[in-house]
C-alpha cells in the first residue's frame, strides 16, 4: 500500500485497484472494500428512490434466510423490511443487520411508528432490543408500539432491563427522557393486528414447525396492499391471505444449491447429518417453484422473493426466476438488500 497522505487524492476506483495490487492485502481488504463501496451505492439509490417517493414504499433492508454461512459467501443479510407510508416508518422483523440498513435508507428514528416480528428465529428477531435502545438515542418516539408472538412483551421487557444501565448514562448524559418501556401487543392467533390512520394489519398462522405460532402478515395501506409470507413451507393459507394484494413477499429457498450448500458446511465441520438438514428445511421452507404456484394462486400482480435460501453469493437472478416462472406468470422480483419498491 501506498503512504496515507498519497492515498487521500485517489478515487475510490484506484484506491480498490490498489488493494488489489497489494498481495499482503488482498485477501482480507479487498472484498472488505469492495462490499462497502455496493453497500453505499445501493444506499444512495434507496435514499433517491424513496426522496422521490409517491404513496407508499416498502425497502427490503435484509433478503438472506438463516443465521448460518456468515462469512464471505455470505451474499445478503438477515430479514428485515421497511414500508414508508405518509412519513411513518413500519419495520417487518428484526434480523441482524436491521439498524444499519434502516439509517442506510435515510429515513430519520423519529418516523418509525411500529415494528412487527413474524416469528422468535434469531434471523427474524435478534436485532429487535438493539434496535429499541439504538433507535431511541437517534430520536425514536417512546410511543413505537411492538407486534409479534408470545412472548414479544417478556422479551422487550427483560431486553430493557437488562439495558438499564446503558440506558440510564446516555439518560443522563443526553438529558433525555430514558427509555423504559415500549408498548407490546402479543398475536397469538390469526386476526386483525392494528390500524391506524395509514394501514391496517392482519395476520395469519403459518407452517414453520417447531416454531408456534409463526406469523405471515398483510399491510392494507391506502394506495397498496403488501402480504409477507414469513417462513413457511408451501402453505394455501398464504395464498389465500395474499389474495388480490398488490406484492407478495414470499420465502424462498433453491433447493439444487441448497444441497451442495449443506454438503460443503459438512464437509467443512458442521456437526450434522445431511439428511436431517434437508428434512428439516423441507418440513420449514418453500421450493421456489412452490412459490410460483402459491403467487398464481394469489393472483398477486407482483412477487417479491426475499429470505433467500441459501443466502450465498452465485445463485443467479435468472435461476431464482426461472424456477418460479414455471407456474407464475406476473412480475416477478429477485430481492436485494436495500431494493425499494
Ligand atoms: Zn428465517
Ligand atoms: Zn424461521
Amino acid at each position: 500500500m501506498t503512504s496515507t497522505s498519497s492515498t487521500f487524492g485517489l478515487s475510490r476506483r484506484s484506491l480498490l485497484a490498489g488493494l488489489a495490487a497489494a498481495p499482503a492485502l488482498t485477501g482480507v481488504a479487498g472484498p472488505l472494500v469492495a462490499q462497502t463501496a455496493a453497500t453505499k451505492t445501493a444506499a444512495q439509490e434507496a435514499q433517491a428512490a424513496l426522496k422521490d417517493a409517491n404513496g407508499t414504499k416498502l425497502v427490503l433492508l435484509g433478503t438472506g434466510g438463516g443465521v448460518g454461512g456468515l462469512g464471505p459467501r455470505r451474499a445478503r443479510r438477515m430479514t428485515s423490511h421497511v414500508m414508508l407510508s405518509n412519513g411513518a416508518a413500519y419495520v417487518l422483523d428484526c434480523g441482524l443487520g436491521v439498524i444499519d440498513q434502516y439509517a442506510r435508507t435515510g429515513i430519520p428514528f423519529p418516523a418509525l411508528r411500529s415494528i412487527f416480528i413474524t416469528h422468535h428465529h434469531a434471523d427474524h428477531n435478534i436485532e429487535y432490543g438493539p434496535l429499541l435502545v439504538v433507535g431511541w438515542v437517534n430520536g425514536m418516539h417512546l410511543d413505537v408500539r411492538a407486534f409479534g408472538p408470545p412472548p414479544l412483551k417478556q422479551m422487550t421487557e427483560d431486553f430493557i432491563r437488562a439495558y438499564k444501565t446503558t440506558v440510564d448514562f446516555w439518560a443522563e448524559d443526553f438529558k433525555m427522557k430514558p427509555l423504559v418501556a415500549v408498548e407490546v401487543k402479543e398475536v397469538p392467533a390469526a386476526g386483525a393486528v392494528t390500524q391506524d390512520d395509514n394501514v391496517k394489519v392482519s395476520a395469519i398462522i403459518v407452517e414453520h414447525p417447531p416454531v408456534k405460532p409463526a406469523l405471515g402478515y398483510r399491510f392494507d395501506f391506502k394506495d397498496r396492499s403488501i402480504a409477507f409470507s414469513g417462513d413457511t413451507a408451501p402453505f394455501e393459507a398464504v395464498a389465500k391471505m395474499a389474495k388480490g394484494a398488490d406484492v407478495l413477499v414470499h420465502e424462498a429457498m433453491y433447493v439444487p444449491a441448497l444441497e451442495s450448500y449443506t454438503r460443503d458446511e459438512i464437509a467443512k465441520g458442521r456437526p450434522v447429518k445431511f439428511e436431517d438438514v434437508m428434512a428439516h428445511m423441507k418440513a420449514d421452507h418453500t421450493p421456489a417453484e412452490d412459490v410460483g404456484r402459491i403467487a398464481r394462486e394469489a393472483g398477486v400482480k407482483t412477487l417479491v422473493l426475499s429470505h433467500l435460501v441459501p443466502a450465498t453469493d452465485g445463485i443467479t437472478d435468472d435461476t431464482w426466476r426461472a424456477a418460479v416462472a414455471r407456474y407464475f406468470k406476473g412480475n416477478i422480483i429477485v430481492g436485494k438488500d436495500l431494493m425499494v419498491l
